[in-house]
């Protein structure tokens, strides 16, 4: 049985992890900055997004691959965000009107955390 792989992660080019994945990897199409892949193992769907070295890039597995390139995938990257983190903390985010407690390591909840591009 191949191991199965978180829903989202990072995807750091030049680690052996990624290199691991991309053997894994049949490219099956690419659009709107993002790649479209079938794990030949177990046929299931992932989509990675294009080299940018200015952007975080993510592995996320894909249920429908007719709408692969607009799936919404920031719900899982704040998700791992705050998994990263390891929480939150007690004190209440900066940012005028909101009340939701910091992210570890941030004067900013979790939702005005990722806003502020800040993905890990
Ligand atoms: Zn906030």
């Amino acid at each position: 049985m191949p191991r199965t792989w978180p829903t989202v992660s990072y995807f750091n080019s030049g680690t052996a992890a990624a290199r691991e994945v991309m053997g894994e990897l049949e490219l099956l199409d690419r659009k709107n900055w993002y790649e479209l892949y079938r794990r030949i193992e177990d046929g299931t769907h992932w989509r990675l997004d294009t080299e940018d070295k200015f952007q975080q890039r993510y592995l996320v597995q894909i249920d429908d691959t007719g709408s692969w390139d607009s799936f919404d995938s920031s719900a899982l990257e704040k998700e791992l965000l705050l998994e990263r983190r390891g929480g939150v903390g007690a004190e209440e985010c900066i940012c005028a009107g909101c009340s939701a407690p910091v992210l570890l390591k941030s004067a900013f909840c979790l939702n005005h955390t990722y806003e502020r591009g800040v993905r890990k």
